[in-house]
């Protein structure tokens, strides 16, 4: 068992900066960095919209910089899953397989998960035509046909999006009705360069990662079951998110789609002590630049919360 002042449950944009922030603070923070170290940023390629960065940065190698950066300030990273907390009294208590670690602050920065339909070539074309995010990657789709696979205000609004970059975007819905609220349904529907197709999965992608990526999606209609392959450049994933929170489950408050709820303005959760930021309670911007502003919030939160608890 260790003792800690701030421990840090994920290693995002927003668990690394509260990282930073901790260590500049002289908190000597503990980022338990989970089972993706780096967080979304390291199942994409170039990241483009990342201010300082002019010519652009790789996802995983920009994550690499955030933490070597933290690290120079004293902040420790744990290569290990939280697989239990409990913030029942003080300390918080954070479990990592059969280490323990006790904290007077607890930053929560587990980040959200794309959802993924479950294909092998999903995975494996992943970065390399196949994304989950179309303000990350659709500039690299400039006049290219791109497909979009899901039915709600995501789908929707990425599709929108991709038409500033795409010469076409088709939707591919496994329904023939929208889940999209009426407005988001309505811009889609009137955009030129959409176009839907219905009743439909995507049952296969083909493509080779070396050399250039998708190439095609197999889809199947779930009335017909008939079989087509569209040759494609692109296939955006954007059939929800998951807030990563099944640890906090009953203690964090959230809101009606998981996301833990902070109090306006600031990182704090219903438990003092408790600070979340990043993915886990944001699920309208997403960027990584929001997510690192909000791991600042929670650094200088905890750090008030401590100073005014001594
Ligand atoms: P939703 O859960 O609302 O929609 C997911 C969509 O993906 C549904 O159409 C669903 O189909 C489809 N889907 C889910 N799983 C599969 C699968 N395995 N195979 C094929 N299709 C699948 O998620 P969103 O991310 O769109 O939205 C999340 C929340 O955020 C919502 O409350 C939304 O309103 C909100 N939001 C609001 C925005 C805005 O107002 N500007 C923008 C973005 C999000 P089916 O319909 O058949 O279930």
């Amino acid at each position: 068992m260790s003792k800690h002042k701030v421990v840090i449950v994920g290693s995002g944009p927003a668990g690394l900066t509260a990282a930073l922030y901790a260590a500049r603070a002289n908190l000597q923070p503990i980022v338990i960095e989970g089972d993706q170290p780096g967080g979304q940023l390291t199942i994409t390629t170039d990241v483009e919209n990342y201010p300082g960065f002019a010519e652009g940065v790789m996802g995983p190698e920009m994550m690499e910089i955030f933490r070597a950066q933290a690290e120079r300030f004293g902040a420790e990273c744990v290569f290990g899953q939280a697989d239990k907390v409990e913030l029942d009294g003080s300390p918080f208590r954070v479990h990592v397989g059969k280490d323990l670690y006790e904290a007077e602050a607890l930053i929560v920065s587990t980040g959200a998960t794309a959802k993924l339909l479950g294909l092998e070539a999903e995975t494996r074309l992943m970065g390399y035509g196949v994304s989950a995010c179309a303000t990350c990657d659709g500039f690299f789709f400039k006049d290219k046909h791109v497909i979009v696979i899901g039915g709600g205000d995501t789908a929707m609004e990425e599709a929108i999006f991709l038409t500033n970059h795409a010469a076409k975007v088709t939707v591919v819905h496994r329904r023939d009705e929208l889940r999209a609220s009426k407005i988001m349904a309505e811009r889609a529907r009137k955009n030129d360069k959409i176009e839907f197709i219905w009743d439909s999965v995507l049952e296969d992608i083909a493509g080779d990662a070396e050399q250039g990526g998708v190439t095609a999606a197999i889809l199947r209609n779930l009335k017909t079951d008939e079989k087509s392959e569209m040759p494609i450049d692109g296939i955006f994933l954007a059939i929800g998110h998951r807030p990563n929170t099944e640890l906090f489950a009953g203690a964090l408050d959230v809101d009606e789609s998981g996301y833990i709820v902070t109090k306006s303005k600031s990182s704090r959760t219903n438990i003092p002590g408790v600070f979340a930021c990043g993915d886990v309670q944001d699920k309208e911007y997403r960027q990584a630049v929001t997510a690192a502003g909000s791991g600042c919030m929670a650094a200088i939160d905890a750090e008030r919360w401590l100073a005014a608890r001594e």
